[in-house]
């Protein structure tokens, strides 16, 4: 998707810190990380968020979810805790409108998010 930077970091055109990479995902580190442990997980198919999906791309969002607990137990976080967090829109928070999950790690975490 053309002026899309997460398009842009999948291709390589713009630099990334890359975690992790496969066919279908790229996990990279937030480059204003919120947390001692703060990766996006993009898959690497366009779309803007879960409003966006298709029925096809419920395989790949499961795919994120279950990545994203191997993640965080191969950085030694599983025991301690982690949180996934998804934005909706620009009125949640949504900057980026390429869907994208974030693992957080490392701090505590307060309940409900700001
Ligand atoms: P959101 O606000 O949920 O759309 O999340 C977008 C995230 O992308 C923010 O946490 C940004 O810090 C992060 N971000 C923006 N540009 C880059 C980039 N070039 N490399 C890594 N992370 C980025
Ligand atoms: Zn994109």
């Amino acid at each position: 998707m053309e002026n899309c930077i997460f398009c842009k970091i999948i291709s390589g055109e713009i630099p990334s810190r890359k975690v992790f990479e496969d066919d279908l995902l790229l996990v990279i580190e937030d480059i204003v990380p919120q947390a001692p442990l703060h990766l996006l997980l993009l898959p690497k198919k366009h779309f803007i968020n879960c409003v966006d999906m298709a029925a096809e791309d419920d395989a790949l969002v499961g795919y994120i979810f279950r990545k994203a607990g191997e993640i965080a137990v191969e950085k030694g976080f599983a025991d301690a805790g982690f949180r996934i967090a998804q934005n909706n829109g620009a009125g949640v928070g949504q900057s980026v409108f390429h869907i994208h999950f974030h693992l957080l790690a490392g701090r505590e975490f307060a309940w409900p998010p700001g």
